[in-house]
């Protein structure tokens, strides 16, 4: 499905140290892999949808996916990187196709693409639109921009871009906007592309800007730390219903009760649990919404 001629000039794949700060537990995505504690309980919740993973940068896709699909994960969406993670998701995607939901993008936290890299991502975004489900990773960085070559109104021009993109496509947006940059996110969405769908994926964010990124219309996650950390379970319980979204962003590690062990969207049953525990729904019930939810941003089977 992606054209031979384009697979050679794919760059070798390269994992990015982003998201430091606050969210950096001090094993990266490299000592996530390397996570050996298995996620053992049974899932009696139903099927859940792992909006936010990054699946490319899992080994043994095959045992995994099969144990995943067994513990109840019925589809995930696969963001990425950068061009080379774009093709490498893309094949994934062909790999799995039912589990799968595909994002190209450029992580935020991190140094802008080269015009080259940028123009060929978006030549295969045009060919392989079918195989695609958003546009995402994008963004603006938070935890990097100290340490990035290029300053925010650079990044705040590339997310415009990459919002122009989406629209052109009709694809929804997979956003990685946090704390003061959530807002300003939003604004541009709603400046350049106000008709593209938006998840704002592992929001952190005042009160009053997720108020307002909610009643857009747009959707909200949460991730493992939902279950450990009070900010994001007051961010839960503000969200509504129909707006909220579960995902893991995979292999990212987690503390709490999930130290040590490798992030896997079998997490997402302890999340689903514990969501249920703040809005006093059924697990069940809970986990058929967030699936839905994410069903009708990224698509269903
Ligand atoms: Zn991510």
């Amino acid at each position: 499905m992606i054209p031979a001629s384009l697979l050679k000039v794919v760059l070798p794949g390269e994992v990015y140290p982003f998201c430091l700060g606050e969210k950096h537990s001090g094993g990266g995505f490299a000592a996530a892999s390397r996570g050996n504690t298995e996620y053992k309980k049974t899932w009696e919740a139903g099927v859940v949808f792992d909006a936010h993973i990054h699946l490319e940068q899992y080994d043994n896709l095959d045992e995994r996916i099969k144990r995943w699909r067994e513990a109840g994960v019925k589809q995930v969406t696969a963001v990425s990187n950068d061009l080379a993670s774009s093709y490498r998701t893309l094949e994934i995607k062909e790999r799995y196709p039912d589990v799968v939901r595909a994002g190209c993008g450029f992580h935020p936290e991190q140094p802008l693409p080269e015009t080259s890299e940028w123009e060929e991502w978006k030549c295969l975004v045009k060919l392989e639109r079918e195989h695609i489900a958003c546009i995402g990773e994008i963004g603006l960085p938070h935890y990097e921009l100290d340490y990035l070559p290029s300053p925010l109104e650079a990044y705040e021009e590339f997310l415009a871009e990459c919002l122009l993109v989406a629209r052109e496509l009709k694809l929804p947006a997979a956003l990685h906007a946090v704390h003061d940059k959530a807002e300003l996110a939003f604004d541009i969405l709603r400046r350049e592309a106000p008709a593209v769908p938006a998840h704002f994926h592992w929001l952190k964010a005042p009160e009053d800007v997720v108020a307002r990124i909610t009643k857009a219309g747009y959707m909200v996650s949460v991730t493992p730390e939902v279950c450990y950390r009070e900010r994001d379970q007051r961010l839960a319980a503000a969200v509504p219903p129909d707006r909220l979204l579960v995902e893991t962003d995979g292999p990212w590690p987690f503390q709490g009760p999930f130290a040590g062990m490798e992030t896997t969207p079998e997490l997402l049953h302890d999340v689903i649990a514990t969501l249920a525990g703040i809005t006093g729904e059924k697990e069940a019930d809970l986990a058929a919404r967030t699936q839905k939810n994410a069903e009708r941003m990224y698509g269903g089977m």
